[in-house]
């Protein structure tokens, strides 16, 4: 192995030649297609390879510490064309990847939190600029104005298609307007961003069932290709005696009641069924709705409810207690009145598949809970009989279904899932659309790769605690049901949190052709960031494979920089002698192709 090995020489460019550079000679920017460079960026950027729809989370949070709000929301927008709505819903898969949350390190960034700061603190003047490609006269219908038929239609708005669509219900948005409650998102936030798609000419036609009002057929007939993103509709039942009881309520239907201002009957104790968003949703709506007592109740332990902490934080703050491990056997009645529920102790079990762990109900273990109301919040499947009696569920998909020109995305076809997913998908399927109308592809994702500077991040950066959202005390959470508990950062605290980034978008690198081995940066390296390598495997896709480490100097052949444990404080660069080490920014971008 000789010290060259180590370094990468050659990327695929877009323009499809081979070049050979050096990271010190990287004097302009590259877009490259190398499945080495695609590699580089999901290993060392952690929290945008966990993103369904791959953020450039790195280069909004710098953004935000140079307080370009603006340029910040722009960025989210390009994968996420509701960034002031994710910014407070979101699942933040992101979140539990970054790597500031890994042991040793502290608290992940708020990457979410400071999303939202974007939106939030934006100047009011700020103009979105969308390039449109020119105009194809295709027409795509649209089914669902949900987060999956929102970024469907933008995308497909953009590309140049005239794009219809049609919404069963009154209002557009789907669960984000019928499921998730207003005190976690504003509609006028919701409708704001809405706007910003429909403005760029869809035409919305709210109060239309496909299905019902137009056959699915017909719309295929009157348009060049159908995108259906109807969500999951249909709710899975108990399946246990006393759920047909009229204080038995499905989590959807209650939430949809709810979001519609009505005021259905809880009661005192209330009996949630479920882990998901809409378990804690429905709880948290049952307090503000003057229930005292509310249980959420689920099969697996606690550690598996499908929220985020922060979701879970403020059901705990609200007094709901959430209790694992138990599973409903019956409702109990008198005189036709909810009075209760039986319930089984449940211990886990290991499968020997997917999804590996299940619960099993312990015999003789059942016990009683009163309760005046229950609330089944155990999720919905994707019902294609809702949009057409001849759809084949088992044939749907974001890249085509047996009808010609039909595509599909959304929860539709992932079943429940989340907002930032939805919003990939249809995103994705969009670009399916695309294809099939022109016959061509015409947007590729590459890496982009810009010689930088080195940044003023400094180590003290790493000791700033994680800044906390603000949030409303209780009273006032109870004096106004719709009232937003969550309330943002100022600027000085999306500041503050931005500055943790570790910035994993920049890549530091040796050029071992001018090191001189005088260790100056391995003294000043505040973390294990700066290798001696003694020996490394090449694997057969050209990336580094493993390599081992020495402290021996007679054993090395390089010193390189791990991108994983670098904390981007500069140090080395500014001690090194030869300056030697370069800065790289490597970003996903979306090009713009003629094949
Ligand atoms: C109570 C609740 C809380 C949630 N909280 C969160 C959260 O905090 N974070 C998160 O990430 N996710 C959350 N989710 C999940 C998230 O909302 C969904 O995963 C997401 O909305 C799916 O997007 P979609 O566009 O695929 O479908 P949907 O949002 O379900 O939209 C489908 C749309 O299609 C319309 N439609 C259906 N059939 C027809 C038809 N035949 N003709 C015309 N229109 C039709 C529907 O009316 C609806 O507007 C929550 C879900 C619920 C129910
Ligand atoms: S430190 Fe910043 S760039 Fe790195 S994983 Fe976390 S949020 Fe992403
Ligand atoms: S900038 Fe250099 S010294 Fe600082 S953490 Fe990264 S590799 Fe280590
Ligand atoms: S300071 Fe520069 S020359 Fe010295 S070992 Fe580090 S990279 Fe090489």
């Amino acid at each position: 192995m000789k010290k060259n090995d180590l370094y990468r020489k050659t990327v695929k460019l877009s323009q499809r030649e081979d070049k050979t550079y050096s990271a010190r000679s990287l004097k302009q920017i590259i877009y490259s297609s190398d499945a080495r460079d695609f590699g580089q960026v999901a290993k060392s950027i952690p929290c945008q390879a966990a993103c369904p729809a791959a953020t450039n989370i790195p280069g909004y949070i710098r953004c935000i510490y140079e307080k370009r709000y603006g340029r910040a929301y722009e960025l989210n927008r390009i994968c996420n064309i509701l960034p002031g709505v994710l910014g407070r819903i979101c699942s933040r898969p992101c979140e539990q990847a970054c790597r500031h949350g890994s042991p040793d390190e502290g608290d992940s960034v708020a990457i979410c939190h400071l999303k939202r700061a974007c939106a939030d603190l934006k100047s009011p003047m700020h103009r979105i600029i969308e390039g449109f490609y020119a105009p194809s006269g295709k027409s795509v219908a649209v089914v669902g104005s949900g987060p999956a038929g929102l970024a469907a239609a933008h995308e497909l708005t953009l590309l140049g298609h005239r794009v219809s669509l049609y919404e069963s219900e009154k209002k557009p948005g789907g669960m984000l307007m019928y499921g998730i409650p207003e005190f976690r998102l504003p509609r006028d936030i919701l409708m704001l961003e809405i706007e910003n798609i429909l403005r760029l000419g869809v035409t919305l036609k709210t109060g239309t069932k496909i299905g019902k009002d137009i056959s699915l057929e017909s719309l295929s007939k009157d348009h060049d290709a159908v995108v259906v993103t109807a969500g999951c509709t249909a709710p899975r039942s108990l399946g246990i005696e006393g759920e047909n009881l009229e204080q038995v309520y499905n989590g959807l239907d209650f939430m949809k009641a709810v979001n519609a201002g009505e005021k259905p009957f809880v009661g005192n104790k209330v009996l949630v069924i479920g882990g998901g968003f809409t378990a804690v949703d429905c709880a948290r709506s049952s307090v503000r709705l003057g229930a005292s007592d509310v249980r959420i109740t689920m099969r697996k332990t606690v550690e598996y409810m499908r929220v985020d902490e922060h979701e879970k934080h403020e059901a705990d703050f609200e007094g709901i207690r959430t209790q694992g491990l138990v599973q409903p056997k019956r409702i109990v009645s008198e005189n036709g009145k909810v009075t209760g529920m039986e319930l089984y102790h449940t211990k886990m079990e290991y499968m020997d598949r997917p999804p590996w762990r299940t619960t099993v109900p312990i015999e003789n273990s059942e016990f009683f809970l009163p309760a005046d109301s229950v609330i089944a919040a155990l999720g919905q499947t994707p019902s294609p009989a809702n949009v057409s009696q001849t759809l084949d569920g088992s044939d749907i998909c974001e890249s085509g279904c047996a009808m010609e020109g039909l595509f599909a995305a959304g929860d539709f076809v992932t079943g429940s899932s989340d907002v930032i997913t939805a919003i990939a998908g249809g995103r994705r399927c969009a670009h399916s659309v695309d294809g099939f109308l022109t016959g061509k592809k015409r947007k590729e994702t590459v890496v982009r790769l810009e010689p930088h500077e080195s940044t003023d991040r400094s180590r003290s950066f790493d000791f700033i605690p994680l800044v906390g959202m603000n949030t409303l005390d209780l009273d006032e959470r109870m004096k106004s049901a719709t009232a937003e508990v969550e309330s943002g950062f100022t600027e000085e605290q999306a500041e503050e949190e931005a500055k943790r980034c570790y910035l994993c978008n920049l890549k530091y690198e040796i050029d071992p052709l001018s090191c001189i081995y005088c260790s100056a940066c391995i003294d000043v390296a505040p973390k294990d960031c700066i290798k001696m390598i003694a020996k490394v495997e090449i694997n057969e896709d050209g990336t580094f494979g493993e390599y081992r480490e020495t402290r021996n100097w007679n054993e090395a052949v390089s010193i390189a920089i791990d991108n994983e444990r670098c904390i981007r404080c500069g140090q080395c660069v500014k001690v090194c002698p030869m300056d030697c080490i370069s800065v790289t920014k490597t970003e996903l971008i979306e090009l713009d192709i003629e094949e």
